[in-house]
């Protein structure tokens, strides 16, 4: 029997360097949520000139407060008016009028608020005066040329995972496209008999196939390209039409056929091609297979998973997921009731986190509860070990309601 972490490691040996896929380009607007392939740096100062951080007036500090030097205060001239987006030109001396984000014009040093002067919005004419009534620091609401990133500087390194902060960042950068990882193609094939397409009608004995949509979405989700399809059989021969079939892809996943039943169709197709199947302690998905088949001329790796819905997606979780998205939110939680868990095998548990923080179990630990997995929003993890949790010991979650 095979531990959880050795099954990951099997995994990510066989297949992350098929999975990381090349570089491509992509616009601005359709990356979210992709991954960065490269590090990207800014060719510009961010922010490219020194500009107001304020609506109010512009002054040389040092002129200023030499005016008055008991408390900070005296009269100072009106010079100029500066809108965000007026080309940078020189001070002129005295207060120029400055509005949020224009530019600072060399020679001054500092913004005072227009709030210290008047009431908001009322700003005196070029020509008139204005009354500060306190001193004011050099530097004071100027927000620097390159204050938020330099020129030459790394804005995102290789890996980060872009979402609406990091795609802001590269367009305030001038960026139009970006280089992401291209996102692997995943081809899931659920297996058996008993399987029928949801919306055919369901012969006694028959169930619908849920592995295949949700496998499905578990890639996409995680930034993988899905194609799915149903073997509805435990015949070898169709097993292999299909795979045989296939176009290339960089992932394989079958799910059903592998544990120590008569008619265990990927283990008895797969087998024979080299996939090793085996036990690893975990429950749900226990039974597991890895290995290299051919598909489309190209040698390409494939997961073998359990059938049972839970099982399945517990397998993703574990074992897929890490490699295409990197690991799940984990915290360490209450446990609202005790529970025992067997000792030998890494038990997953699906939970809810509940509003005074602790985290309470949904359903039993059967690997047919999907309707309860459904109503989670947690996987609770009592490792190999464990045998019994009291209520209130912390306990491993990972957040899957994302
Ligand atoms: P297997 O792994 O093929 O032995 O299947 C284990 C259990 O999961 C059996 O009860 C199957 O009927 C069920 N099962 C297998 N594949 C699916 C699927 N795609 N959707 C729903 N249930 C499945
Ligand atoms: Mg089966």
């Amino acid at each position: 029997m095979t531990t959880v972490a050795e099954h990951q490691a099997a995994v990510r040996a066989l297949a992350e360097a098929a999975l990381r896929g090349a570089a491509e380009d992509v616009p601005l607007g359709a990356a979210l949520g992709r991954i960065l392939a490269a590090d990207v740096t800014s060719a510009i100062d961010l922010p490219p000139f020194d500009n107001s951080q304020m609506d109010g007036y512009a002054v040389r500090a040092g002129d200023f407060n030499r005016l008055s030097p008991d408390a900070g205060t005296g009269p100072l001239r009106v010079t100029g008016h500066i809108a965000a987006g007026d080309p940078i030109t020189a001070f002129a001396g005295g207060a120029a009028a400055i509005m949020t984000g224009a530019p600072l014009p060399p020679g001054a040093d500092a913004v005072v608020p227009v709030e210290a002067v008047g009431g908001p919005g009322t700003f005196a004419a070029v020509g008139e005066s204005i009354e500060l009534h306190e001193p004011v620091a050099p530097g004071a609401f100027v927000r620097a040329r390159g204050s938020d990133l330099a020129a030459g500087d790394t804005v995102l390194s290789a890996g980060t995972l872009l979402g609406p902060a990091q795609l802001g960042a590269l367009a305030a950068s001038g960026l139009t496209t970006v280089a992401v990882r291209r996102r692997p193609r995943v081809l899931i094939v659920s297996t058996g008999a008993e399987l029928t397409a949801p919306g055919e009608p369901l012969a006694p004995g028959a169930i619908y196939d849920a592995n295949a949509i949700a496998l499905a979405a578990a890639v996409t989700q995680a930034g993988g390209t899905a194609l799915a399809t149903g073997v509805y059989s435990d015949e070898p021969e169709h097993l292999r039409v299909a795979l045989d079939a296939a176009g290339p892809v960089e992932l394989v996943v079958t799910s059903g056929g592998v544990s120590a039943g008569a008619h265990e169709v990927v283990r008895e197709t797969l087998g024979p091609l080299g996939v090793r199947f085996g036990s690893v302690a975990l429950q749900p998905g226990g039974p597991q297979g890895l290995g290299t088949i051919d598909i489309s001329g190209f040698p390409t790796p494939v997961l073998c998973f359990p059938g049972n819905p839970v099982s399945a997606l517990v397998s993703f979780e574990l074992f897929l997921r890490p490699l295409l998205r990197g690991s799940r939110p984990t915290t360490h939680l209450p446990l609202a009731a005790s529970v025992e868990s067997p000792i030998g095998k890494h038990q997953v548990r699906r939970g809810r986190i509940t509003t005074d923080h602790t985290v309470e179990l949904v359903g039993g630990p059967s690997s047919h509860l999907l309707a309860a997995y459904a109503r989670s929003d947690a996987l609770v993890h009592l490792p190999e070990g464990v045998a019994h949790v009291a209520a209130g010991e912390p306990v491993e979650v990972w957040r899957i309601d994302e």
